[in-house]
């Protein structure tokens, strides 16, 4: 089995309820390398772009409200790229089944999730489920020099009169 990445998020629930350290501990035990990481806040149009497979889902609408931070009064999450063999199975091992009630006990979700009265599961963390998805989510959530290997392919574009934010 090849290295692969796969993209970690660590949802708004799991940083109001202070897991980000636990979480972590927990990733480690894979030793799988952290090759990008950030805190974001995330905006409703890259969370539909995220979750596009589900749009169709009864539970769409809450979901976004969800990893946007509305539903905890919480919008930042913290996302991660691990990079190693077997990478994304190891972090959905440790992450657990989807139903945190269908997820084994010791698993990240079982220890930490819940569902909500509405039904949403409310499951702490996201990890990526195949190297398809892996590839179009870490594009998503991360630009090239967030990331400390070259993961895919990229190319240098001349951007005239383009803004950006620098230190005053
Ligand atoms: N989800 C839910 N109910 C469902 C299926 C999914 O609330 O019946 C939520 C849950 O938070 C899940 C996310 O939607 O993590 C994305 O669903 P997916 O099927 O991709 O599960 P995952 O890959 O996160 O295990
Ligand atoms: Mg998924």
């Amino acid at each position: 089995m090849p290295n692969e990445a796969t993209l970690v998020i660590i949802k708004p629930d799991g940083l109001k309820k202070s897991l980000t350290g636990n979480i972590l501990s927990r990733l480690s035990e894979t030793k799988l390398k952290i090759i990008g990481a950030r805190v974001m806040v995330v905006e409703e149009e890259l969370a539909v772009k995220h979750y596009s497979h589900l749009k169709d889902k009864p539970f769409f609408q809450e979901l976004i409200k969800y990893i946007t931070g509305s539903l905890h009064g919480e919008n930042r999450v913290m996302a991660l790229v691990y990079w190693g063999k077997d990478a994304i199975q190891k972090v959905r091992d440790i992450a657990g089944a989807t139903n945190p009630e269908e997820a084994e006990p010791i698993s990240i979700r079982g220890a930490y999730g819940r569902i909500l009265t509405n039904g949403l599961y409310e499951n702490v963390i996201h990890a990526s489920s195949s190297p398809d998805e892996a590839q179009r989510e870490i594009k998503l959530w991360f630009e090239p020099d967030e990331i400390v290997y070259e993961l895919y392919p990229t190319k240098i574009i001349v951007a005239e009169k383009s803004e950006r934010k620098v230190w005053a």
